[in-house]
């Protein structure tokens, strides 16, 4: 949860006039905004629970690229076994090739 301030100048209703006004932010919602020059006060309903929440999902769903970090640390690991993987195929490829192979000579002698 992060609280910020921002002052910008806003037209206060009852300073009737341009005024430097305070904003206060809590993650990205405006949450409060003062005047401060007759210090009054508007303050919007900002869902508290629902800006909590947000947070846990935003950290949860960054927990994928914090996974893929670790996984870039095993890179060695993960390129160690890769081959194994990739070699798997032409070697099904050739075992393939010599029974096609066994089949035509077979069918050759006939
Ligand atoms: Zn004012």
């Amino acid at each position: 949860m992060k609280r910020s301030e921002m002052e910008a100048n806003l037209f206060c209703i009852h300073c009737n006039d341009e005024t430097p006004h305070m904003i206060i932010y809590i993650n990205n919602e405006i949450t409060k905004i003062e005047c401060e020059d007759c210090r009054h006060i508007v303050e919007l309903k900002v869902d508290i629970m629902k800006e909590f929440y947000k947070e846990i999902y935003e950290r949860v769903s960054t927990k994928p690229s914090r996974i893929t970090q670790e996984y870039k640390k095993d890179l060695n690991m993960f390129l160690s076994r890769l081959p194994i993987r990739v070699v798997s195929k032409p070697y099904r490829l050739i075992r393939e090739l010599k029974e096609s192979r066994k089949v035509i000579r077979q069918y050759r002698k006939r």
